[in-house]
């Protein structure tokens, strides 16, 4: 097999969750470059709308669609994903990505104990909203992609974004995060196992600082960015355009005998002991 065939997805059906801005837009926009036609989904219609246009305006290869749909409501989303199948001609490609921050953990970047962020104040309703966004609704998203492919019978690679949180505890991104992030790695691995027979593929991408939205809050501000940089080990943050070869590559053949894995793509910050920090 060529180099291009490997890595060829032109007309393959792909769904990326959360691809208004970030991380979701670079997965669709690499794909629908390389001709896939993308559906992408988002709770933040305005966003969405201008994201469509400007990735028409870029000159893809491929189709893209967009569809307002929050993840955590089960019956939109079950209903995007009929709709995007009957469309494209089935799914190929699910990427089960929309997630949030979790706001201050209990320490800031200079390792003073930040309050707001210590369990005796969490707020109850943060914890359930951040669980229910970035683990339940991952957990939505992979279960339908699983329920079509299957269905379809012609196999197909599911790719959630989990994090570094999912092994690196911080103190710094708000509690709920981690737990959230460990169960989409775990849950990765799990169904890696059991739908592997199927020739469905499931792997997670595990970013450490990307610049998007999420982020961006975060790296906004001076000391958050700085500590960042100073625990990469290539001394910066990640530009949202560096995670596209990683899913070009987990999307395609060219990573076809790779299943439950966690592609850490996180310029070495993980090296670095929490103590550190
Ligand atoms: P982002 O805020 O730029 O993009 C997230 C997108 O998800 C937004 O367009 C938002 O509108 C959408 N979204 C949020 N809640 C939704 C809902 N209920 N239904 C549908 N869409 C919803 O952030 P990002 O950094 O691109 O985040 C993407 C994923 O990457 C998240 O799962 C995040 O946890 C993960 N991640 C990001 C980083 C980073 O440094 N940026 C690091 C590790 C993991």
């Amino acid at each position: 097999m060529s180099l291009e065939t490997m890595f060829d997805v032109a007309g393959k059906s792909v769904l990326v969750t959360g691809a208004a801005y970030g991380l979701g837009r670079a997965y669709a926009e690499i794909m629908a470059s390389q001709g896939a036609n993308v559906t992408l989904l988002d709770i933040n219609g305005d966003q969405l709308d201008r994201t469509l246009g400007e990735l028409r305006d870029s000159g893809l290869r491929g189709q893209v669609t967009g569809a307002v749909v929050d993840v955590t409501d089960r019956a939109a989303l079950a209903e995007a994903f009929e709709a995007v199948a009957e469309r494209q001609g089935g799914l190929d490609v699910v990427f089960a990505n929309a997630g949030v921050d979790a706001g201050p953990g209990f320490l800031t970047p200079e390792g003073r104990r930040n309050p707001d962020g210590q369990i005796d104040a969490l707020d109850d309703a943060h914890w359930d909203k951040v669980i229910g966004i970035n683990l339940t609704s991952i957990y939505n998203t992979m279960k339908l992609a699983a329920r079509h492919m299957k269905a379809q019978g012609r196999g197909g690679s599911i790719i959630a974004t989990s994090s570094i949180a999912a092994f690196y505890a911080d103190g710094i991104v708000g509690t709920p995060y981690m737990p959230a992030k460990a169960g989409v790695s775990h849950l990765v691995k799990q169904l890696a196992m059991e739908l592997g027979r199927y020739q469905i593929r499931v792997n997670a991408i595990c970013p450490g600082p990307f610049i998007t939205n999420i982020a961006g809050g975060r790296m906004a501000n001076v000391e958050d960015r700085q500590a960042f940089i100073r625990w990469s080990c290539l001394g910066r943050v990640a530009e949202t355009d560096e995670i596209k070869p990683l899913a070009l590559y987990l999307a395609s053949q060219a990573s076809g005998y790779v299943t439950g894995a966690q592609m850490v793509i996180d310029g070495g910050l993980i090296l670095r002991p929490a103590q550190e920090i």
